[in-house]
C-alpha cells in the first residue's frame, strides 16, 4: 500500500523534514540493543523504533505532542548508534533533528528549558564575546574557590567543576594566525576549526594540535571569522541558528587555498560533514556547503592519510580508546585513532567491552541528569575493567564527561585527547 504524504499538513513541514524518511523503518528491532536509553530503561517508548512510531503518529495526526511524548523524544541522546546498525537506512539523526525543531516551534518545552535553550543557542555559543566572558568567569571561579561553597554546586555542576579546575590559563584564540611547519618536511596547508568552548576549556589541546600538524609538515591557519560549528544548535532544534553559523563558517573557509579543514572534535566534524543537509533548499549555499563538507577532516583521518612521522618518544601507558558517537556512528572513523596510537612506542591498547555513549551528548546532561549520570557511570565501569591508566578520546564532550565521573570516583585515571598523547610522544623528540 502506498504512503499518503500530506504536504498540506503543517506537522513537520515547517522544519522541511523529508517525510518519506519516517516510513523507512520496518520495525525489525535490530537497533534496540544499540540504543543507550533503551538499554537502561528497557522500554519501547525510549527506543529508536518507539520514537519513530511517535513521529509517525504525530505526522498522521493520530496523536499530538503531549508532555509524555515530548519527554520520550527529548531523552534521545542523538548518538545515532541506531542509525549505524539499521538495515533499512533510516536516517534517524536527521529525523530527530527535525523533531526537536518541531518541539521548539510548537513551544512544547517548559518555560525554564526554553529560556536556557535560547540563552545557549542564541547568546552563548554563537558569540565569541560571551565566550570570552565565560573564560573570565572560569578564572574568577577558580581564584575564589567557589566549588568549596556547596550551595553553588548543584549536582550537574560536579562534572563541570572538574572541567573548570582543568581549564588552562591561556585561551586559544582564532585570530587569523598562521602557524608554520618545520621546513624540512613536505609542506601542506590546512585550516583549523577552533570551535566555541574548546579554545577555552581545552586550549592546550588546540595548541597540541597545531604542534602535531606542524611536526608533520602542515602550515596551520586559524581563520578569525570562524564561528561555533552549530552542532549544539542542531541537536537542540535550532536549525535556523545552525544555518547562520554554518554560513559564517563556509564563508570563513571556502576560499582558502588549503588541503583540509581540520577538526579535533568528533561532534563538530560530524555536523560540518553534513552542512549540505541544512541547505537543501538554498541555491546560493548548497554547492558551497558540499565543497566545504568535502574538505572537513577529523585530525585522526587526516594524519593517517598523510602518513605521520613516527613519534620518537616511548610512552609507558596502558590506554583504552573511547569512540565518540559522532566520530564512530556518523563519521565512521574508528580505525585511524587506533592506528595512530599503535605508532607510539610503549603504548598498550586495551579495548573496552562496551563502547556505548558516555552520556555527554552536548548539553544533554543539563536536562537529563539522571540518564546522563547512569551512562557516565556505566562508561567508567567499562573503562575501569580495562585496567588502563589513560583514556583517549577524540571528542571534548566525552573527555569532560569521563573526567567528571573519574573525579567523582576519585579515580587516578588520566583522560587525554588523541592529539595530546601524540604531542607528548613527539615533544621530547626535537
Ligand atoms: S533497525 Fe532501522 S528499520 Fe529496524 S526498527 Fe530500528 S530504525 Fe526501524
Ligand atoms: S540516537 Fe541514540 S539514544 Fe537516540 S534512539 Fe538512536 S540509539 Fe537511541
Amino acid at each position: 500500500m502506498g504512503i499518503e504524504i500530506k504536504p498540506e499538513n503543517t506537522i513537520f513541514t515547517s522544519t522541511q523534514m523529508d517525510i518519506q524518511d519516517l516510513y523507512k523503518c520496518v520495525h525489525c528491532g535490530l537497533c534496540l540493543s544499540s540504543c543507550p536509553t533503551y538499554t537502561v530503561l528497557g522500554k519501547e517508548t525510549d527506543s529508536p523504533r518507539g520514537r519513530i512510531a511517535y513521529m509517525k503518529a504525530i505526522y498522521e495526526e493520530k496523536t499530538y505532542l503531549t508532555p509524555r511524548i515530548v519527554s520520550h523524544l527529548d531523552s534521545c541522546l542523538q548518538c545515532r548508534a541506531c542509525e549505524s546498525v539499521c538495515p533499512s537506512g533510516v536516517p534517524f539523526g536527521r529525523l530527530m533533528e527535525h523533531t526537536k525543531s518541531y518541539i521548539v516551534n510548537k513551544k512544547k518545552y517548559s518555560f525554564f528549558r526554553s529560556v536556557v535553550n535560547k540563552f545557549l543557542y542564541k547568546v552563548v555559543f554563537p558569540k565569541q564575546f560571551i565566550l570570552s566572558l565565560l573564560s573570565i568567569g572560569i578564572k574568577v571561579y577558580k581564584a575564589l574557590k567557589l566549588n568549596k561553597i556547596r550551595i553553588l554546586m548543584p549536582g550537574f555542576m560536579i562534572p563541570l567543576d572538574k572541567m573548570i579546575s582543568d581549564t588552562p590559563k591561556e585561551v586559544f584564540r582564532a585570530d587569523g594566525s598562521i602557524f608554520y611547519s618545520n621546513p624540512i618536511v613536505k609542506k601542506r596547508s590546512v585550516a583549523l576549526l577552533s570551535g566555541c568552548v574548546m579554545p577555552i576549556v581545552q586550549s592546550d589541546t588546540m595548541r597540541a594540535t597545531v604542534r602535531v600538524l606542524n611536526k608533520n609538515g602542515c602550515d596551520v591557519f586559524v581563520p578569525e571569522s570562524q564561528k561555533c560549528c552549530g552542532a549544539l544548535n542542531i541537536h537542540g532544534g535550532d536549525l535556523e541558528g545552525a544555518k547562520s553559523l554554518a554560513k559564517a563558517n563556509i564563508d570563513a573557509f571556502i576560499d582558502l587555498d588549503i588541503e583540509a579543514i581540520i577538526v579535533v572534535s568528533g561532534g563538530c566534524g560530524a555536523i560540518m560533514k553534513e552542512y549540505f543537509d541544512l541547505f537543501k533548499n538554498d541555491e546560493e549555499y548548497l554547492e558551497k556547503a558540499i565543497r566545504f563538507s568535502n574538505k572537513v577532516k577529523d585530525i585522526s583521518e587526516f594524519l593517517i592519510q598523510i602518513s605521520i612521522i613516527k613519534p620518537e618518544n616511548n610512552l609507558d601507558y596502558t590506554v583504552t580508546y573511547q569512540d565518540s558517537c559522532h566520530l564512530s556512528n556518523v563519521q565512521k572513523i574508528t580505525s585511524p585513532p587506533r592506528q595512530l596510537l599503535e605508532q607510539i612506542e610503549g603504548i598498550t591498547i586495551v579495548e573496552m567491552e562496551d563502547n556505548k555513549c558516555c552520556g555527554a551528548a552536548g548539553v544533554y546532561s543539563l536536562f537529563h541528569k539522571e540518564m546522563s549520570s547512569v551512562l557516565a557511570s556505566s562508561k567508567m565501569d567499562s573503562v575501569e575493567s580495562t585496567r588502563a591508566n589513560v583514556v583517549i578520546s577524540g571528542n571534548p564532550g566525552c573527555m569532560i564527561q569521563i573526567n567528571g565521573e573519574a573525579s567523582k570516583r576519585k579515580s587516578p585515571i588520566k583522560v587525554m585527547h588523541l592529539v595530546d598523547i601524540l604531542d607528548e610522544a613527539y615533544s621530547y623528540a626535537n
